[in-house]
């Protein structure tokens, strides 16, 4: 995969975020913080320096992030977080701005999504993907109703940090282009069972809906085996169990329309 890394970047407006759900009970921003020293509260949102990224130029006028790419949008908080509520208006209209790339966040509070969309957002902006996460049962039934009834041109179940077994049967419809399925990272991960995963997998191939795992999380238990994965392997492990469903050579959503063939996707 790593020659295509290049498709992808990373652009995180703001940094730091409140934990609302027990999937964010060991969360990673938290986990980088404390690895990096960083001085401030994790819980303080603020503004990063390259708030503005996606329009930002170089010195021969080119934008920084080149067209075509699918940006990975606030990684390092939730897009909807109240605190940022003041500054995502302008995150919107770069969004707009730059409709030749693809934007792509996550978020566990779906239940804010109408409130936080822009005048014009109708149907949903083209290029914006959303992905909702999901951890547990609880919060797929919460979180999953209101996400399918959102005007929202492209969206993705987030099934990560996997903690529990989860039946996602009665929101796999059409609207869903992908289910993407992780265990959780950290020293203190709760562990991730294999057939939880596989479940998930049949959920979405019985709905011909896009399956992937993306990482097996630090405790993997597998066929009753429980099994300690470094950082460095969770997503190389993942991606060898090659239980992927259509899903292209570049891991994204089915309906993310690079130049891939559809000898690209395999059962
Ligand atoms: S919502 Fe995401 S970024 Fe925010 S605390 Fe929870 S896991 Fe961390």
């Amino acid at each position: 995969m790593s020659e295509h890394w290049e498709i992808y970047a990373d652009w995180n407006p703001w940094h730091g975020c409140t934990k609302i759900s027990p999937g964010c009970k060991y969360c990673y921003v938290y986990r980088q913080d404390t690895m990096y020293s960083n001085e401030r509260s994790s819980s303080e949102c603020r503004k990063t320096a390259n708030f503005n990224l996606p329009v930002k130029r170089k010195r021969d006028k080119s934008w920084k992030l080149a067209g075509g790419k699918l940006v990975f949008t606030c990684f390092t908080s939730d897009f909807l977080l109240r605190d940022a509520d003041p500054w995502r208006p302008e995150c919107w209209q770069m969004m707009k701005q730059r409709s030749d790339l693809w934007f792509y966040f996550f978020t566990k509070r779906i239940d804010r999504f109408m409130e936080c969309v822009p005048a014009d957002w109708g149907d949903g902006y083209p290029n914006v993907i959303v992905g909702c996460t999901v951890e547990n049962q609880e919060m797929a039934d919460y979180r999953l109703p209101i996400f399918l009834s959102l005007p929202i041109q492209h969206k993705s179940i987030i099934a990560s940090p996997l903690i529990s077994a989860i039946n996602l049967t009665q929101y796999l419809d059409e609207t869903i282009e992908e289910v993407s399925v992780g265990g959780e990272s950290g020293v203190e991960a709760r562990p991730c069972n294999y057939d939880w995963v596989l479940s998930l997998r049949e959920q979405c191939v019985a709905r011909g809906i896009p399956f992937r795992f993306h990482q097996t999380g630090a405790h993997f238990i597998k066929y009753g085996k429980m099994y300690r994965v470094k950082r460095c392997h969770q997503l190389s492990q993942a991606h060898k169990a090659n239980i992927d469903y259509k899903i292209g050579k570049y891991l994204v959503p089915e309906t993310v329309k690079f130049e891939w063939k559809e000898s690209d996707y395999h059962d």
